[in-house]
């Protein structure tokens, strides 16, 4: 099959120029000297843009990896923890703590909505035994984001230890781990960063660090160890296994990318993305997703389709007939969704998303105005160029 014309779904995401020729770096032995700089660089970069002086842990594999890992770390069995759920990877982080023991509570809500932090704080009023919260910052798979601030204020008050799923909100959304008081965060270079699938980033913080020391279940000598990188590495710089060097370079590579350009500029160039979306999107005559304003998040905008539409037909419609691919609900709903993440986070490819879903959505007998919806994406990005 044909390569796609452009990659608009949502993560993994089309990375940087900087990050493919990283990749392509000669393979270099783990201890030679040059590497280990690399190495502890490359960590000191995540810990910038994570905002955070705790350790940081490069653990090898993409980031779901790195969210099992602390969770199994973390969890003990009969712990109480809160998990709050406001989409598909809230959902499924439930699952996996309750199968490590966790005894555990969840706060629920609709999909296209945020968990309100004064429902989290009245329940942490009445279970002040609660241990863990946690909660993932930006919905991906729908597109709605948390309330990080008002969460954070609340976990400070209780006292509870926090893991917080920050794999695409890293680069969408202000993410300060230090002044938010973050225990675990979890990200990824694969998504708002615009890096390769490989690597997760985790940061801990000493809090945490004595739950999982204290944690009889805690994996150790284990692929999913965190123990072992703090143990090994962070204390004796002694690699618990081979680093995928290149997976390396490429991390390295993403890092200096963004922080060459700034947070505070990449924060703002996906907010600026997902409104040239958003204006293009109502203007033809769709409907976002997620009504409430305060939940929509930056990195992908959905799109609601009208019942006779399946979201996975329309998906393959766009990617065969136009050369787009987008992403569809991921089983949270009939929508599709347009990402706007590393280096897609302009104010053009959320046009060329939003025109292509439209014809495809003509093509299957709606009706649009697709003109009216470009025009409008097209006035705003100029009313907001610099
Ligand atoms: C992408 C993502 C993950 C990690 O999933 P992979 O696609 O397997 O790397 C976890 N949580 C969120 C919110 C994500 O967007």
């Amino acid at each position: 099959m044909n390569r796609p014309d452009f990659t608009l779904s949502a993560g993994p995401v089309e990375s940087w120029p900087e990050v493919h020729a990283a990749l392509t770096l000669p393979t270099m032995y783990h201890y030679d000297p040059s590497f280990i700089a690399l190495f502890k660089e490359t960590q000191q970069k995540v810990q910038r843009l994570f905002g955070t002086t705790n350790d940081v842990v490069l653990m090898q594999g993409e980031a779901i990896l790195g969210l099992e890992s602390s969770a199994r770390s973390l969890v003990y069995p009969g712990m109480p923890v809160l998990n709050l759920v406001q989409g598909v990877f809230g959902k499924g982080m439930g699952y996996w703590l309750r199968n490590f023991g966790a005894e555990v509570h969840e706060i629920e809500v609709p999909y296209d909505r945020a968990v309100s932090p004064d429902v989290v704080d009245d329940y942490l009023s009445k279970n002040p035994d609660t241990e863990l919260l946690v909660y993932c910052a930006s919905e991906t798979p729908s597109g709605s984001i948390s309330d990080l601030e008002g969460l954070s204020r609340v976990a400070k008050r209780h006292g509870v230890v926090t893991l917080v799923d920050a794999v695409s909100a890293l680069g969408s959304v202000s993410l300060d781990v230090d002044s938010l008081g973050i225990d675990v965060c979890v990200s990824g270079a694969q998504k708002c960063l615009g890096g390769t699938p490989g690597i997760s980033l985790i940061s801990v913080s000493d809090a945490a660090w004595s739950v999982i020391r204290n944690n009889p279940e805690a994996p150790k000598d284990s692929y999913r160890s965190l123990l072992d990188w703090k143990d090994k590495w962070l204390d004796q710089e002694v690699f618990p296994y081979t680093p995928l060097v290149n997976e390396i370079y490429a991390l390295d590579a993403a890092c200096q990318v963004a922080l060459a350009e700034g947070m505070e500029s990449v924060i703002e160039r996906h907010r600026k993305a997902s409104r040239v979306a958003r204006a293009g999107v109502e203007a033809m005559g769709l409907d976002l997703w997620i009504e409430d304003s305060s939940a929509l998040g930056s990195c992908v905008t959905s799109i609601a389709l009208p019942e006779r539409i399946s979201h996975d037909e329309i998906r393959t419609s766009v990617r065969r007939d136009y050369g787009v691919m987008i992403s569809s609900g991921q089983g949270a709903g009939n929508f599709v969704r347009v990402s706007h993440m590393g280096p897609t986070a302009t104010l053009l490819h959320p046009i060329l998303a939003v025109s292509a879903l439209g014809r495809s959505l003509v093509d299957h007998g709606m009706e649009l105005e697709i003109g009216r919806g470009v025009d409008a994406a097209l006035e705003y990005a100029s009313s907001i160029r610099e």
